[in-house]
């Protein structure tokens, strides 16, 4: 990588002395390119929906005394737009976190509860591909800060999780003390991540497979949301992974009141 800098000679009295002036502009260069493949990459992820939907709409105006044509069309507009819904809403979520505020108004969070709650909005999509969602780990943990970008958190890996595992497999969502923190991690047994792409898959827009994350409907933002709740919490999140055996992300927060406090309880199935 290079390194930039802004050089300034200024003129300093009357001896022919001159004041020079280097500034590494490294960062704000690498910032301002980050920004912009971040504007591209929206514009290209609005663009492809937004085309998607006029070329059906004028489908359909041809396909007028066709009634099954119709609906076939009128079924993938809906999906197209459905796309478009998740992905204004991940922007809107990461828009408001990822400004490296910490969480605005942190309290106790209990665990399990968060966990139920993401698990019961992640059952739909594991019901149709038969993976069973399992809770487990240790009860009665609460960590300090934000109950919603929890879930929120919770929600995307999980849904990663049955994304990117085949049917008839299991995802492991539990919780455990680790001193001043409470870890939470979701393991599933799937395709996996190599190991090269480990470090950026929490870049937004960042994809192993671009097609087959847009065919689970992905937008891409997922892990990034989920890096940026860490990070406001003062926390973070990890991965381990094995191609072809499966990933598991853990979340490790700050526990409240700073010391988790472990109650051992057996795993129960959902
Ligand atoms: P996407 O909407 O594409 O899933 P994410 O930010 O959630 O976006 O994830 C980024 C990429 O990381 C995915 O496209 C996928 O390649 C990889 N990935 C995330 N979670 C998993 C997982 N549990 N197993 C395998 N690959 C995963």
């Amino acid at each position: 990588e290079s390194t930039t800098f802004a050089v300034r000679v200024a003129p300093l009295g009357s001896h022919g002395q001159v004041l020079v002036l280097a500034e590494d502009q490294t960062e704000r260069r690498r910032v301002e390119a980050v920004r912009r493949d971040f504007v591209a990459n929206v514009s290209h992820e609005l663009k492809t929906p937004v085309g998607a939907l006029s070329l059906l709409a004028e489908t359909i105006q041809d396909a007028a005394d066709d009634p099954e044509a119709v609906r076939r069309f009128a079924g993938r507009m809906q999906h197209e737009a459905a796309r478009l819904t998740y992905l204004v809403q991940d922007l809107i979520t990461l828009s408001r976190i990822q400004g490296g505020e910490p969480v605005p108004a942190p309290g106790p969070v209990p665990v399990d509860e968060a966990m139920h709650e993401a698990i019961d909005r992640c059952n739909t999509k594991a019901s149709a591909k038969d993976i069973t969602l399992v809770a487990g780990g240790t009860e009665g943990l609460s960590i300090f800060g934000d109950d919603e970008l929890l879930v929120t958190a919770l929600r995307n890996l999980i849904d990663n999780a049955v994304a990117y595992s085949p049917e008839h497999t299991r995802v492991v969502v539990s919780a455990r003390p680790a001193g001043d923190c409470v870890e939470v991690s979701v393991s599933d047994q799937g395709i996996g991540i190599p190991e090269g792409a480990q470090e950026r898959i929490f870049e937004r827009f960042f994809r192993v497979d671009a097609a087959r994350s847009r065919a689970t409907g992905g937008t891409g933002l997922g892990l990034a949301i989920v890096k940026h709740v860490a990070v406001a919490h003062g926390g973070e999140v990890t991965v381990w992974s094995k191609e072809g055996s499966g990933s598991t992300f853990t979340l490790r927060l700050p526990a409240f009141g700073g010391q988790a406090v472990p109650v051992p309880r057996t795993t129960i199935p959902l």
